[in-house]
């Protein structure tokens, strides 16, 4: 039977700004029809079995014409499939939505419209630029750069107080003319956004006078949106986004991918650009022998500790492969490793007994023997190769421990190269490691004379003392370690560094503006 066909904006950029909607279809579409404007990040959302294509800008190789694009639409929901068609900001806002629809319309193929915030608004609200504003600026259009194939605004410009110009940077010498021409002042002011809302928005200031060289003096590129009007002035006092603590840093995020999100989610949060090299991939085992058996008395044991959010997830797998769900614990008490841990094991209904304060096997052997464990059965459940520590230590105040191998780590090298590229040109800012096996897996697939070699380019930030450890046996000291062995700590322990520097710099040169 033929399906829908949704017209999903995807907003700006921002993955935060796709509209609840839109990121409820990508969860049960069966094809994804995306363009390049789109963050990749949304992708996220999609089933792993989602078919996804790109079809890019009509111009670039590799892409499809329009035509192509709608009969692919079509095509994919008449062969029964559920297809989600993301564009870039909405997909009305010279978005070619309209034309896409009237093509499924005459194919008798249904289809829904999902608006997206468009990069119109939300571009230059993350510049600081209300595009209205009381007494200020009353109306706003919005006009294309490019009309008929050629860079150049339609002939007749429209009368408002905020004028923003889409696709309009190769065009902006002749919208500049243009504005002149019909009487604009040459003091009004302009502003052009270029990857707004994104990490690597960049805004470049000036005047209808001004704006050209202030541009080519940036070196800012398409694509962009020009705002021209009164309500540019508000950027020097509403500028926030750009504000960050973190904004402009480049930061290299170590950790698996699995595991990534909340730090990621943390330096984003920051303003951070994330670049994630993930150093290791988390993977299921061939043998689960040990666990299969553990689960069939597991009520029987006093402890299980879950030495990391991956083994809670794994262990759930398992537990629930057997047929079992969380009864199955029984009256055994639970020990997580960190506060991540903990949360994980929260969502599957599991409040821990015990949390050790710094995330440490020794301090899990601390707390638990101070608690009596003589006599008492122990579960560890943990990776393949974990640290012997814990067991020894528990083994040795006389309690019995199994361990759970539950997955495996393996090197992944797929990032590295993209990674050793920016180190070379300078424009790594940070390096975060969150365990002793990052620093050992990254410096080995980046090459740790690379890394040296760029070394005074770059911060390092650690999550903690034996994290730290490991990257001084490479002969890199970190700049920060984490308070607390947490996400938040490190991430917090960047920020910190960044805002001092910035006011050393900025009481060594007695800076009042950020150069714009
Ligand atoms: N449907 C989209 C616009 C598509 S036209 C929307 O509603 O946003 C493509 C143009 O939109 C680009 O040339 C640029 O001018 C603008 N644009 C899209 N995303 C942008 C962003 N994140 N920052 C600045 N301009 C953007």
């Amino acid at each position: 039977m033929t399906k829908t066909v949704y017209l999903v904006g995807a907003g700006p950029g921002d993955p935060g700004l796709l509209t609840v909607r839109g990121r409820a279809i990508l969860g049960f579409a069966d094809v994804v029809v995306y363009d390049r404007l789109v963050g990749e990040e949304i992708l996220d959302w999609c089933r792993a079995d989602t078919e996804k294509i790109y079809v890019g800008k009509a111009a670039a190789n590799h892409a499809m014409t329009q035509d192509e694009i709608n009969a692919l639409l079509v095509e994919k929901a008449q062969s029964g499939k559920t297809v989600c068609r993301l564009k870039g900001g909405d997909p009305f806002v010279f978005g070619r939505g309209g034309e896409e629809a009237l093509y499924c319309r005459a194919h008798h193929v249904r289809f829904e419209i999902v608006p997206g915030v468009s990069s119109v608004i939300a571009a230059p609200a993350y510049a600081g630029i209300p595009i209205t504003q009381r007494e200020i600026a009353s109306s706003f259009a919005v006009v294309t750069g490019h009309t008929k194939d050629d860079d150049a605004p339609p002939a007749d410009l429209p009368v408002a107080d905020t004028i923003i110009f889409l696709m309009g940077v190769r065009a902006l010498p002749k919208i500049v003319a243009q504005l002149l021409a019909r009487g604009d002042s040459p003091d009004t002011p302009v502003a052009l956004v270029r990857w707004g809302t994104t990490t690597k928005q960049q805004v470049v200031t000036g005047t209808l006078e001004t704006i050209e060289s202030d541009v080519a003096r940036a070196g800012l590129l398409p694509p962009a949106l020009i705002v021209v009007g009164e309500v540019v002035r508000l950027r020097n006092e509403l500028k926030w986004f750009d504000n960050k603590p973190l904004f402009g840093h480049n930061i290299v995020v170590t950790r698996a991918r699995e595991q990534a999100s909340s730090l990621v989610e943390e330096l984003r949060g920051r303003g951070a650009n994330v670049i994630q090299c993930p150093t290791i991939r988390v993977e299921e085992l061939d043998d689960y022998q040990a666990i299969d058996e553990a689960l069939e008395f597991l009520s029987s044991f006093n402890w299980i500790v879950f030495t990391s959010t991956n083994s809670v997830e794994y262990f759930w797998r398992r537990l629930e492969n057997s047929g079992r769900d969380a009864r199955a614990l029984g009256g055994a008490k639970v020990t997580a490793i960190g506060p991540a841990t903990r949360d994980a094991l929260k969502s599957r209904g599991i409040v821990a007994d015990f949390i050790p304060e710094n995330s440490m096997s020794e301090s899990v052997a601390q707390g638990l023997i101070a608690r009596g464990i003589e006599g008492e059965l122990i579960l560890i459940a943990r990776a393949l190769e974990g640290r012997a520590v814990l067991e020894e230590k528990l083994h040795e105040a006389g309690a019995e421990v199994l361990i759970a191998p539950l997955y495996r780590t393996v090197a992944d090298e797929s990032e590295a190269e993209n990674v050793r590229e920016m180190l070379k040109r300078g424009e790594i800012s940070w390096i975060s490691f969150s365990s002793g096996s990052t620093v050992k897996n990254f410096c080995d697939a980046v090459g740790l004379q690379n890394v040296l070699d760029a070394r005074s380019g770059f911060r390092v930030a650690c999550i903690g003392p034996i994290t730290a450890g490991a990257a001084r046996e490479c002969g890199i000291e970190p700049e920060v370690i984490a308070q607390s062995a947490s996400v938040e700590s490190l991430a917090d322990a960047m920020e910190s560094y960044a805002v001092n520097s910035r006011q050393q710099i900025g009481n060594r040169t007695d800076a009042k503006s950020t150069p714009e």
